[in-house]
This record gives C-alpha cells, sequence and structure tokens, in this order.
C-alpha cells in the first residue's frame, strides 16, 4: 500500500490539496501543514490525490512506499 506524504519544509500552507481532496489532506487549522487521514487503502482516492500532488505549489505531496514495496517517485 502506497500512502501520500507531506514534506513539511516543502509545504507552503496554502490548503489546495485539501481543497482537491479533503478526505485526505485536512488542515487542523488555516496556514498549518496539512495531515494524511490515515487510510488502508488510498486507491479510491489516487485520482484526487494525483491531482493534488501536480496541483501542489510547493511540490511538498509524494507516494510513500508501502509494504508491498510498491514505490512511485514523482
Ligand atoms: S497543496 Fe502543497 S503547499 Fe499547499 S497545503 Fe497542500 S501540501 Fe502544502
Amino acid at each position: 500500500m502506497k500512502k501520500p506524504v507531506i514534506d513539511q519544509d516543502l509545504c507552503l500552507h496554502c490548503g489546495t490539496c485539501c481543497f482537491i481532496c479533503p478526505k485526505v489532506f485536512s488542515q487542523k487549522q488555516p496556514g498549518s501543514v496539512p495531515s494524511v487521514q490515515e487510510m488502508d487503502d488510498y486507491s479510491a482516492f489516487a485520482p484526487q490525490i494525483e491531482q493534488a500532488i501536480n496541483a501542489c505549489p510547493g511540490v511538498a505531496i509524494s507516494w510513500e512506499s508501502g509494504d508491498d514495496g510498491s514505490e512511485k517517485s514523482v
């Protein structure tokens, strides 16, 4: 299972990812680094997550490889 991760050093706190995919990304407070919702399987949200990855102005979102060894660099 692969999981989206946010690089806190690159995040610009714009909230775009939360707007595109609120089920996965959420900001506890406006202007904070969003948190990634823990899920067993992100595949249902993969299109929106990919969209958030492409839209992120800080290029802060990427896929982290999971237990199955699958990996995708962005
Ligand atoms: S879209 Fe990118 S820069 Fe904006 S809040 Fe999300 S992770 Fe941070």
